[in-house]
């Protein structure tokens, strides 16, 4: 049997007992013959609690001291479950990032991974033992620690299949699967037995916590066996795979929410050749990635841009804003916290017309108004207000068909 890598996220590690559970569940792997690597996160919600630990002593922290103090969250957990592992008598080591050889590029709190070199990881896995690596965490070309952003173990595990070679790589965590939306919004979700990675990209970039989109990514080029499920049973999880004509029947297949997000207004922004992009130049060169963009003119004069950026970013994006207003030429810039990114998700869609529509009318018919819109060939988004937020979910979920009691998700649209 090949090599396989498990990832234990927050949730599955967020106690003594529970990294014990994890213990035992590698243990059973060992046993069946298969050649473990296990990649951890920070226990429960350590790495929010480290977070708010340096907003105590800074109001913008450093982003090399932010990255340092995090990654240690991570290095306990591997710690423990190596320790739990050999209490069980099942040989394992832990490794940091930099030991188990995972390069990154030099962005502190999103960094990419550029290369893992797998020998020290290899060489323990031949000599019979379970290793443990810490996930969301590499070693810079000049020796600094990085991140690899919020939710980023997947892609360490993912990358690290790839790596290694590895059989499959398995997502372990506090549901069962992927759903067609979040089940904690909707309880009646629909569990899905696969999706494709580029419904899944989709999905996980418009908010789907459930898996980190650079780990689709990785996944996908690499084509590496991904299998999201559960760290508490051995109910069968979710495949994420290459698209099949049978999946493209499916319209939608998913409902994606995303509350981590703002959006920002600029007001009669007078018409010259450049200003767009003197705009988002100016947030590129501070690294804020914007999403949804709606530009309207006013006649030929004057046009109001309106776009959106993660929470966090909200009052740098405007500070920026503001600190150019002589410049950009506009009357007045604000930022909205108060709003929600609702999605639908479906790789059938580029050829069933009316998608969109249903959308629309589904969201005016329960008064749920919408303040930016976006499209691609494979989704559809709009930003809500935030009150409405859950329930534009649920509506929508229903609309499509996508209820785990109903089966019209095939040919609704
Ligand atoms: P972990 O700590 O294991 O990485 P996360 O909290 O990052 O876990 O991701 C799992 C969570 O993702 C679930 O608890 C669920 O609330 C959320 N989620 C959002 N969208 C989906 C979806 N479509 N299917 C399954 N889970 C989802
Ligand atoms: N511990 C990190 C986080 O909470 C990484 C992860 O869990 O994937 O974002
Ligand atoms: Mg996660």
């Amino acid at each position: 049997m090949g090599i396989v890598v498990q990832k234990y996220g927050g949730t599955s590690v967020g106690n003594v007992g529970r990294i014990k559970q994890v213990a035992e569940r590698v243990k059973h792997s060992v046993q069946a013959g298969e050649q473990v690597i296990v990649v951890v996160s920070a226990m429960g919600d350590q790495t929010d609690k480290l977070v708010s630990l340096m907003y105590e002593v800074s109001n913008h922290p450093p982003r090399r001291e932010m990255d340092m103090m995090l990654t240690t969250g991570e290095q306990v957990s591997i710690a423990l479950l190596s320790a739990a592992l050999q209490e069980l008598n099942v040989p394992s080591i832990s490794y940091t990032g930099w030991q188990a050889g995972i390069s990154t590029k030099s962005q502190f709190g999103n960094a990419r991974i550029v290369d893992i070199h797998s020998e020290r990881i290899l060489t323990a896995v031949h000599s019979g033992k379970v290793v443990i690596v810490a996930g969301f965490q590499g070693v810079t070309e000049a020796g600094e620690i990085a991140t690899l952003g919020r939710g980023g173990s997947d892609t360490t595990a993912v990358a690290v299949a790839a790596a290694v070679s590895a059989e499959r790589c398995e997502i372990n965590t506090d549901v069962d699967g992927i759903y067609s939306t979040d089940p904690r919004i909707v309880p009646h979700a629909r569990k899905l037995s696969s999706v494709s990675f580029e419904e899944m990209l989709e999905m996980a970039a418009l908010g789907a916590s459930v898996l980190h989109p650079r780990a689709v990514e990785v996944a996908k080029v690499h084509g590496i066996k991904l299998l999201v499920r559960s760290s508490f049973s051995d109910n069968e999880g979710t495949f994420v795979k290459e698209a099949t004509m049978i999946e493209q029947d499916i319209v939608v297949s998913g409902v994606a929410y995303d509350e981590n997000v703002s959006k920002i207004e600029i007001l009669d922004i007078e018409n010259e050749m450049g200003v767009i992009a003197d705009v988002f130049n100016t947030l590129a060169a501070e690294n804020i990635n914007v999403d949804m963009i709606v530009l309207s003119e006013h006649g030929a004069d004057t046009f109001d841009l309106a776009f959106t950026v993660g929470k966090e970013e909200a009052e740098r994006t405007l500070e920026m804003i503001e600190a150019r207003k002589l410049e950009l030429k506009y009357r007045d810039a604000f930022s909205d916290k108060k709003v929600a990114k609702v999605s639908i998700i479906g790789a059938g869609m580029v050829t069933n017309p009316g998608v969109a529509a249903k959308m629309f009318n589904t969201l005016a018919e329960n008064d749920i108004a919408m303040k930016l819109i976006t499209t691609s060939e494979i989704k559809v988004s709009c930003l809500v207000p935030a009150n409405d937020g859950k329930d534009a979910v649920n509506v929508l979920h229903s609309a499509y068909g996508l209820n785990a009691d109903s089966d019209a998700s095939r040919k609704s649209g």
